[in-house]
């Protein structure tokens, strides 16, 4: 029995959760946000019961200390000594991981050279990495990338067709995200339906903020949306997903802006923000578009109809497919987004239920029994996968 650490630092926040493995239960969970900003806050909770405090947390440093402090304050462990392990989540592997790696002085260095592929994700993923490394020197921590489980996808699915040298001399290429949910969801799906992951194809919608879907054969992802950066794809709560990249020349000539400050249009103006014209929140959307606001209408429809052709697209990539997944935030909970999404498919066997389909968050199959292709409503969790990982490659 050991307890690991997964921790997601980003930029200003870090989300951590304590397991006790291999039962793979949480013993605390919880979230720093607002590191380095005016009133930050530090939320966890234990035994069901959630504290809340606010106070002066100026770096990672502070936020890491602050939590190993709480840790023990609140029982969650009795000394530091109780930590076995440390999972982080970096976004960027690279090509150079296709799977989770112990941290070690050369690794931290490799990490480093992504960050030229990651410059807004990986940075902030790898100070998490060094303060805990400060702090608690003596346990053993494991990387866990979202790019390593897209590494199985054949060149004909990466490669984007420009000059191939720029593959080779730059590294431009698709390395889609959301590896470590889309790999958990696809290997829950083949225990929910009692089959090898081997003989089995999946198409996992992962549908949050951001969101992706995969084409997962068994076993192996060989297709996704995200692309060279998460900002491909589907659309999604600010980002555009895919469009014609003539575009940004012409917006950057009729609207007076920097490539830079398009790509920032495209990654936090854009998506169902951009196209509902008051929010990201898919709750809110829901809201305004049962009150009959058009364009909260409009945003619905977007959102949906792309990753129904997502789904029809990797369906042909497979020769078929035995099960659709939604996870994430809205994944698990909005029925209006997956009746929207899944309309229509009956053409390739897909039959929804829709009394099953009103479930949220939980795991559930929401197609009749008699659909040839399932579709299940799988709750994500990469915290678990981390914590794995880290009992796998340090040895726990
Ligand atoms: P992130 O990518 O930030 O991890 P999440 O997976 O938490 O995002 O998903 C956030 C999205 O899920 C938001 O658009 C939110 O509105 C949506 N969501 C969360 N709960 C519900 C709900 N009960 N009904 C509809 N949408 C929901």
């Amino acid at each position: 029995m050991v307890k690991i650490i997964a921790i997601n630092a980003g930029s200003s926040s870090l989300k951590f959760q304590l397991l006790q493995m291999p039962e793979e239960e949480v013993i605390a969970k919880g979230l720093i946000e607002r590191i380095g900003l005016k009133d930050p806050i530090f939320s966890m909770t234990t035994n069901g019961e959630k504290i809340e405090l606010i106070q002066s947390i100026q770096n990672h440093q502070d936020a890491v200390k602050i939590l190993l402090h709480m840790l023990i304050e609140q029982k969650a462990v009795s000394s530091l000594d109780d930590i076995d392990g440390i999972g982080h989540r970096l976004v960027h592997g690279g090509e150079d991981f296709s799977d989770s790696v112990l941290i070690t002085e050369e690794a931290i260095a490799h990490f480093e050279k992504l960050s030229d592929l990651a410059p807004l994700h990986n940075p902030a993923n790898i100070t998490g990495i060094k303060e805990f490394q400060k702090a608690l020197p003596q346990v053993p921590a494991v990387a866990v990338f979202d790019t390593a489980f897209h590494q199985t996808m054949p060149e004909s699915s990466f490669l984007y067709s420009i000059p191939y040298d720029y593959y080779k001399k730059y590294g431009i290429r698709k390395y889609g995200f959301h590896g470590t949910s889309h790999k958990y969801v696809s290997g829950r799906a083949a225990e929910l339906l009692n089959r090898p992951i081997e003989s089995i194809r999946l198409i996992s919608c992962h549908l949050g903020n951001g969101a992706s879907i995969a084409a997962i054969d068994g076993g192996q992802s060989i297709d996704t949306s995200m692309g060279f950066t998460p900002l491909a794809g589907v659309t999604m709560g600010t980002r555009s997903g895919n469009l014609d990249p003539a575009l940004i020349p012409f917006i950057m000539e009729k609207t007076d802006k920097s490539a830079e400050e398009v790509l920032d249009v495209l990654n936090k103006k854009s998506g169902m923000l951009g196209v509902s014209g008051f929010s990201s929140d898919l709750r809110d959307i829901e809201v305004e578009a049962s009150q009959g606001n058009p364009r909260a209408q409009l945003a619905l429809d977007v959102f949906a109809s792309r990753i129904h052709k997502y789904i029809g697209s990797y369906a042909a990539r497979m020769n078929g497919v035995d099960a659709i997944i939604f996870t994430a935030g809205i994944g698990e909970n909005s029925d209006v987004i997956r009746e929207k999404v899944l309309a229509g498919l009956q053409f390739m066997g897909v039959y929804v239920d829709p009394d099953l389909n009103k479930i949220r968050g939980k795991e559930a199959f929401i197609s009749y029994p008699h659909s040839p292709v399932k579709v299940i409503v799988i709750p994500t969790n990469e915290e678990v996968m981390i914590a794995r990982d880290t009992v796998r490659l340090a040895n726990l």
